[in-house]
């Protein structure tokens, strides 16, 4: 449902987007993680016609976005929330959107009774926060019906109920069949929230695939009779690991600088005893992240925050 291969994109000589491929199937929702300025906004506007790339193609619904004759009746965007005309009322916003993508504005207070602003549809949009417009781009988006979302970071500004709200949004979306896209610098929200992960630093993907697959591949959990000799094996050789209760270890393999050959091996040849060897997503995606996005490590903390 979309497709990108090898978008590329610089801005005054410095690659900002590099060679990102990135494939989307309908019933599912990927995440778009990356620390801030990893180049996620960038390629969602390349994705939507808004940018243009260097190198690159990309695919929605099979054709480029400036090829579909109605977009709003097959992708939803929502890129700027503060790009919506402040002296409209919310109800306006949506009965404009409906008339531009040629669908009946019958809609519009089904819409905003779904996004939760049926009380604010006759305020003006100026006087919204950020959560309302936020809510009400999410309305926009559904206002032609279309079966893919592309949301920039659509959980800024909302608080952890509308958070809870969007996220069974998305869920009832993508189980209709629909195809998700969504980017964010929160780890809690993308966990939450995807079933697939696309991480992006420095403009490259640096991992991508269902979640619960990178996850478990992304630790190893080791147990052992003898934690102390384990333990100093492992800083021998320089693998980094954290300690567990029961006499286990967590292993960091993102990278795949670690396998399990690499810490059996370790073992055998300091005769300690393994009793339990296998992958694990005891790190968590927070470990994942970090790991996979070590390059950007003053930006990371800021996403870490
Ligand atoms: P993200 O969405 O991951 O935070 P962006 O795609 O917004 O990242 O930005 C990636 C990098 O590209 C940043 O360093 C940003 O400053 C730069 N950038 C984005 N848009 C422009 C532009 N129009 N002109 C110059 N630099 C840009």
């Amino acid at each position: 449902m979309i497709t990108t291969t090898a978008l590329s994109k610089s801005y005054r000589n410095a690659p900002v987007v590099r060679d990102v491929s990135l494939h989307c199937e309908p019933g599912t929702i990927t995440g778009f993680l990356g620390p801030n300025g990893a180049g996620k906004s960038t390629t969602m506007r390349m994705l939507v016609g808004l940018a243009r790339p260097d190198h690159g193609t990309s695919l929605i619904a099979g054709h480029p976005f400036v090829e579909l004759p109605n977009p709003t009746r097959v992708v939803g965007t929502l890129l700027d929330p503060s790009a919506m005309h402040a002296g409209r009322t919310g109800r306006a916003t949506l009965t404009i959107a409906a008339r531009m993508a040629g669908v009946s504005t019958d809609r519009v207070d089904e819409l905003l009774d779904r996004v939760g602003l049926a009380d604010a549809a006759d305020r003006r949009v100026g006087g919204y926060s950020l959560g309302m417009r936020q809510r009400l781009g999410i309305a926009q988006t559904l206002v032609g019906d279309p079966h893919v979302l592309i949301l920039d970071e659509p959980a800024n500004g909302l608080d952890p109920e509308g958070i809870a709200w969007m996220r069974r949004l998305l869920r009832d979306f993508a189980d209709r069949g629909g195809t998700v896209l969504l980017s964010s610098h929160l780890l809690h929200e993308v966990q939450a929230t995807a079933d697939h992960l696309v991480v992006i630093s420095q403009g490259a993907v640096v991992a991508s695939g269902p979640m619960d697959e990178l996850l478990a591949s992304s630790s190893l959990l080791v147990r052992t009779s003898d934690p102390e000799a384990l333990a100093a094996a492992l800083r021998a050789a320089r693998v980094d690991y954290v300690a567990g209760p029961d006499q286990t270890f967590v292993v960091d393999m993102v990278g795949g600088a670690v396998t399990t050959e690499t810490v059996a091996r370790i073992a055998f040849e300091k005769q300690v005893l393994l009793t339990e060897l296998r992958h694990s997503d005891a790190g968590g995606l927070e470990q994942l992240f970090f790991s996979l996005t070590a390059a950007d490590a003053a930006p990371t903390q800021e996403a870490a925050a």
